[in-house]
């Protein structure tokens, strides 16, 4: 109510107008990590942290717009010479360049917005921003004939094309679909999708953010990708999505320990994505919580993508009794995402919170998330 009010006094004062409000969220995922580019799945879901954007038409061949968090103004014309210097303007310029690219229409408009995803915590605060914006002018100038989909491929694009991230789709899928109470299931070879009940009642979700994002010598990612690859190819398949341990174990002497290993992760991420889903379906959290710290495990042990920081948290969740923990994102550093009792809650966050700081010399944050709706008219 309080972003709603800010953002609603300062569109008045500094336009003159009402406009529409809309609204779109960050994103955990819950289970499902390096899997995209494997064909695999990830099963993300909205969070209750959201930017939230008033837009009015203005009649004119200009945007300009207002972020209340940065405390700056851009302006902006629509084609394709006229983009912004700032930033922040660029992700909002991208979204409206992306639409007309695709056919849509976007005219001018006053817009002021305001959010409160982390910047750069691993939430996806761009997604956020590109989906209220991609939902927003789909509803304002083109009566919501772009599919959901688009408006996720969209904001996709806004990122490749005019701010360097050379993203997948997941953010912005879970940004734009996102259900209260559910996670959704992507099959990131089909791009079909499922929702699933999330809805963990006595537990609590908690990111745990390290706020370390250690900087890697040469391209580990690509690294892991070109490891998959290769154990794929030697399957004759296009992607591990197909392989199972059985086949990986009939070609583990011809294959490198290291391939080994990383294929040995994306194998069994996999199934422990399937089986979090039947675990919900049931409302067995503790099925799902011990599928997270296997999870962790896997991207420490045999994928290699944790740091110490990582581990640290993710032991001390395990001492303290938390159901499940893991390392959340693409490693080497960020958030750990937990799954905890509600009586465990503030011992859990006091145990973390000071161990770490006596460790690491400053706190971790602490963020709750509850699933919540994705991009929306308020
Ligand atoms: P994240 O992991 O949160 O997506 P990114 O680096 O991809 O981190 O995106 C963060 C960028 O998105 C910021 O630097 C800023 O340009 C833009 N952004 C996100 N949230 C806001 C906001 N509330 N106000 C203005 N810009 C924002
Ligand atoms: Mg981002």
């Amino acid at each position: 109510m309080e972003m709603e009010n800010r953002i609603k006094d300062e569109f008045s004062k500094r336009f003159g107008a009402e406009g529409a409000l809309y609204a779109s969220a960050g994103r955990i995922n819950l289970i499902g990590e390096h899997t995209d580019y494997n064909g695999g799945f990830v099963f993300p879901g909205a969070i209750d942290k959201c930017i939230m954007a008033e837009i009015k038409p203005n009649g004119t061949d200009k945007v300009k717009v207002f972020s209340i968090d940065v405390d700056d103004y851009a302006e902006f014309g629509l084609e394709e010479a006229d983009a912004p210097e700032q930033q922040w303007a660029r992700y909002i310029f991208g979204v409206c360049r992306e639409i007309v690219k695709r056919g849509g229409k976007v005219g001018g408009f006053d817009a002021v917005f305001s959010g409160n995803v982390p910047l750069g915590a691993g939430l996806s605060s761009s997604a956020a921003l590109e989906s209220v914006f991609a939902y927003a002018l789909n509803d304002i100038f083109n009566d919501n004939s772009i599919d959901k989909f688009e408006l996720a491929r969209i904001g996709q694009s806004t990122e490749h094309n005019y701010c360097g991230v050379k993203c997948g789709i997941m953010d912005q899928f879970a940004s734009v679909f996102g259900k209260k109470d559910h996670l959704m299931r992507l099959d990131c070879r089909s791009m079909e999708f499922e929702y699933f009940p999330f809805k963990p009642e006595g537990y609590r979700l908690v990111l745990v953010d390290s706020v370390v994002k250690h900087e890697l010598v040469g391209s580990p990612y690509n690294r892991r990708r070109e490891s998959c690859e290769r154990v794929a190819a030697k399957l004759g398949i296009e992607t591990l999505r197909d392989a199972t341990m059985e086949n990986l174990e009939r070609i583990k002497s011809e294959i490198s320990e290291e391939d080994y290993m990383r294929a040995r992760f994306v194998i069994g991420e996999k199934q422990r994505v399937l089986d979090v889903c039947d675990a919900l379906v049931k409302g067995d959290y503790e099925t799902v919580g011990a599928r997270m710290y296997e999870t962790h495990n896997g991207l420490s042990k045999d994928y290699e993508v944790s740091c110490e920081e990582l581990d640290f948290l993710n032991d001390v969740a395990k001492e303290c009794g938390v159901t499940g923990s893991r390392i959340m994102g693409g490693g080497f550093g960020g958030c750990t995402i937990n799954l905890v009792k509600n009586d465990l809650y503030d011992k859990f966050v006091k145990t973390a919170s000071d161990k770490f700081a006596q460790k690491y010399g400053h706190a971790p944050k602490i963020y709750d998330v509850v699933i919540s709706e994705g991009a929306h008219k308020c």
